[in-house]
């Protein structure tokens, strides 16, 4: 039976900011590499491609400069803000391929029997929607299924809206053999298992024009509940795979495809370190291969021991990124205490990282945080001799602080996902002033995450 043709998508940002860093849509590269293993055939657009040949060419476009850890920027292009930002004192962007290289890449492909896009954050969805009206305009008869954060943080929204023919929520594991069979009447014969699956293949960042570097899943989920964060929203239980299974991904990469950087997704890395991390790391400092780690999602500095502090080092992490959120003691919950922050910072600094490796996300725009709190957690920050980096708060859908949110914007969170933006710093316009943001960031020249 002829097996079918699927084309995967990963659309546009509109957003104020965005930066590729180590961003990739690894959830849907995950399903590209399940896909193929069934048989299917995967074609895949990436409309944030900082690799496309025509790109440099294009008019109007800033450019995409790029460094040596395989980060950077995106080609981006002004457009008009949504009508509702328009006192938002910064401009507007869409992130990515220019419409018309979207469109001949569409024309390079033959008829998909089935479209299937992703989706990033909740207030990115014109992207999506972009997407869905150019694929629209080339295929009217090929079915389109929408999945991805925002379509399963903004169900009824997405369903409403997008023009998708089926919108799915949650993990794709649930919910796309079923689709697939019934868009394609072809049952597929493997379909990962929601926990630990030892069979599902690598993510197939060959899809990818170029690897920069790959982003790595050492653990699904996570074992907290933060009050602000989506992380059980999306995946409601927390697995770590075996570090002896992560190592051979690490070792398939470098010596397949001569990967460097390595960025690691997890909610948790730390989490379970001596039965996990730890064996990991060291059995890459055994192997003794030349390679990279960051870690973008944060760590738990309470689980950063002086072991964890030495291991991390001589394995090659090169970017630290600890959550510390805030250092008022009214805000935190068991997960950190002041003292086990500047213990993790200590272990940190004597294994030999620098204070620019090493940065703490400081979060701002809480519903009702004033000032002070944040410029005395960058304070705190600053003083332990790391580099401070504000994590602009995103009301989420869903969290336990979002009736909190709700009440105390004036946006219309509920209906309109644009205002979720953390840029516009949605829930915090009765507590800091465009001033305020403006002399936090200069008195302490930190930029944003
Ligand atoms: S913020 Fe981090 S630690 Fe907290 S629930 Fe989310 S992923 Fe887990």
């Amino acid at each position: 039976m002829k097996k079918p043709r699927l084309l995967l998508i990963n659309p546009w940002i509109y957003d104020f900011a965005a930066h590729d860093y180590w961003a990739k849509p690894l959830g849907l590269l995950y399903i590209a590499s399940w896909l193929r293993a069934n048989g299917c055939h995967v074609d895949f657009i990436d409309c944030l491609n900082v690799h496309h040949p025509q790109m440099a060419f294009e008019p109007h476009i800033k450019h995409a400069t790029r460094r040596a850890n395989g980060t950077g920027k995106f080609y981006r292009q002004r457009i008009p803000k949504p009508a509702f930002f328009t006192h938002i004192p910064r401009h507007y962007y869409r992130y990515g391929l220019t419409y018309r290289l979207f469109w001949e890449e569409l024309n390079k492909l033959p008829p998909p029997d089935v479209i299937l896009i992703t989706s990033g954050m909740t207030y990115w969805y014109p992207g999506v929607f972009a997407v869905i009206h150019f694929c629209k305009q080339k295929w009217p008869q090929v079915p389109i299924t929408l999945g991805g954060i925002y379509a399963t943080l903004c169900y009824e929204h997405a369903c409403q809206y997008s023009q998708a023919d089926f919108v799915v929520k949650g993990p794709a594991e649930t919910t796309l053999p079923s689709l697939l069979e019934q868009l394609t009447g072809i049952k597929l014969e493997y379909t990962p298992k929601m926990e630990y699956d030892p069979d599902l293949p690598y993510p197939a960042f060959d899809l990818l024009p170029q690897i920069d570097y790959v982003c790595i899943l050492t653990s699904r989920g996570c074992p907290f509940r933060c009050e602000y964060c989506a992380s059980r929203l999306l995946f409601s239980t927390f697995y770590q795979r075996p570090p002896q299974d992560v190592f051979k991904e690490i070792i398939f990469w470098h010596t397949q495809y001569g990967i460097k950087e390595f960025a690691f997704y997890d909610d948790a890395l730390l989490v379970n370190a001596e039965t996990h991390a730890v064996p990991l790391f060291n059995m890459i400092i055994k192997s003794k291969i030349n390679v990279h780690f960051h870690t973008p999602n944060g760590l738990h500095a309470r689980f950063i021991t002086p072991k964890v502090a030495k291991i991390m080092f001589q394995a090659g992490v090169k970017t630290v990124r600890l959550g510390l959120e805030t250092a008022s003691p009214k805000r935190h919950d068991q997960k950190l205490t002041r003292e086990e922050f500047i213990q993790a910072v200590h272990y940190l600094h004597e294994v030999g990282f620098t204070p620019s490796q090493i940065g703490s996300y400081i979060l701002i725009g809480l519903p009702g945080q004033a000032k002070a709190e944040v410029k005395e957690t960058i304070v705190f920050a600053q003083k332990l001799g790391i580099t401070p980096r504000l994590a602009e708060y995103s009301p989420i859908p869903g969290t336990k602080l979002w009736p909190e949110a709700l009440q105390c914007s004036q946006y219309d969170l509920a209906n309109e996902p644009l205002t979720h933006n953390n840029s516009i710093l949605p829930c915090a316009h009765s507590s800091l002033s465009w001033e305020d943001i403006k002399e936090l960031k200069k008195i302490w020249h930190i930029s944003c995450t």
